[in-house]
């Protein structure tokens, strides 16, 4: 056994974790201070004001929850759906299937929206279908589907579920940080991301935000909340400047690394990290088809911070991938689900979305390519 664990350096090309910057890692390498200090109230007080900067909402229940992007999606979903309540879910990748699954799994009746992997929700058979179910009280869906490279258009999705009054859940996980997310002006009452992609911090922590109109259903519930942990009632005491009521031990270091990542994401500014991500995958898309490559989603859809090439014919997924990382040091994703085998996953995100990375990539590819 070796006495300290020391990794080799990768260039992280997939589709999460994104390339952590040094200014994250020493902020993260801080004494730890305790979760009731009032130093780390102060911490936490402005970890959520540059959350609701980030998300563009004034949502006061708006805070990292202490788990991965999934422990957003669960939480969301435990909450605010009660037991025989049906939901709709569109799903055209793994994330929109994992969501599915935990509606089912609080009991929730799930009215499936299937589109082809590779394509977005169809606003118009979203409409149509919540006209044939009146009794569907929420929206589930993906904003960046990480499994297939598709941006789903959020805001018609949202502004369809207003329409019909219901609540709206999204998966913003890959999205935020790298597309625009406007959660007020689009009417989403719950939204979770993730630490670990376009936000560039280390993975395990999930920022979340409920509008008020959600905090009231989660009041109004028939039903207790079926998980202690993700409660968000008893969470929401803890992160509530006028409380601060102990639930649990909050991991003290990585808020460090979130407050320091999103400080930089917001000293950026949002315009530039949009084009930056959109830039990147620009020069990335016309490297990938000038080596007679294809891409899988169509030109409209596609999210900037993960594009999925098709993989060549005669070409050895695992092999490929392999000698990537081996020989270049940089990752990039296989295929997951129906996709497994058949496309390779690039993420440009966050600090990962720099030309000189692309230009690393593509030289690298073409030489395993050329073999
Ligand atoms: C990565 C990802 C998740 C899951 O996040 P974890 O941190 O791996 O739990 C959920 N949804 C999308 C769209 C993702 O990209």
């Amino acid at each position: 056994m070796n006495l300290s664990f020391i990794p080799d350096s990768t260039l992280l090309m997939g589709p999460g974790p994104s390339p952590v910057q040094t200014s994250v890692l020493s902020a993260m390498a801080q004494p730890t201070i305790g979760h009731l200090d009032s130093q780390c109230f102060s911490l936490m007080t402005e970890i959520k004001e540059m959350l609701q900067e980030l998300f563009q909402t004034k949502n006061s229940l708006t805070l990292p929850l202490s788990g991965p992007g999934s422990a957003g999606m669960e939480a969301c979903v435990t909450n605010l759906v009660e037991p025989n309540e049906k939901v709709i879910v569109c799903i055209n990748g793994v994330f929109g299937q994992r969501i599915s699954e935990c509606v089912r799994k609080v009991g929730g009746e799930v009215v499936e929206l299937h589109s082809h992997w590779g394509r977005p929700t169809d606003p118009e058979i979203l409409r149509k279908t919540l006209a044939e179910h009146s009794d569907i009280t929420s929206l589930c869906f993906v904003h960046g589907e990480t499994s297939t490279g598709v941006l789903n258009d959020a805001q018609t999705l949202c502004s369809i579920a207003n329409e019909f009054n219901i609540l709206t859940i999204v998966d913003a996980v890959t999205s935020l940080g790298g597309v625009e997310v406007k959660v007020d002006e689009w009417k989403i009452d719950a939204i979770f991301s993730g630490s670990q992609k376009c936000l560039s911090c280390p993975p395990g922590l999930s920022p979340i935000s409920l509008s008020e109109r959600a905090v009231a259903k989660i009041n109004q519930r028939k039903s207790t909340i079926p998980s202690w942990f993700l409660d968000l009632s008893m969470i929401s005491e803890y992160w509530d400047i006028s409380s601060r009521t102990y639930h649990h031990t909050a991991p003290v270091n990585a808020l460090y690394g979130l407050h320091q990542g999103l400080s930089n994401v917001l000293k950026e500014g949002s315009q530039k990290l949009f084009t930056r991500h959109g830039e990147c995958y620009e020069v990335l898309a016309s490297g990938l088809h000038s080596m007679g490559m294809e891409l899988l989603v169509d030109k409209e859809s596609r999210l900037p911070q993960l594009t999925t090439v098709k993989i060549p014919e005669h070409v050895d997924d695992q092999l490929f991938r392999r000698l990537l990382l081996e020989r270049y040091n940089i990752e990039i994703g296989g295929g997951i689900g129906e996709l497994a085998g058949k496309v390779w996953r690039i993420g440009l995100m966050g600090n990962g979305a720099r030309k000189e990375h692309v230009t690393c990539l593509l030289d690298a590819m073409s030489s395993i390519l050329v073999r």
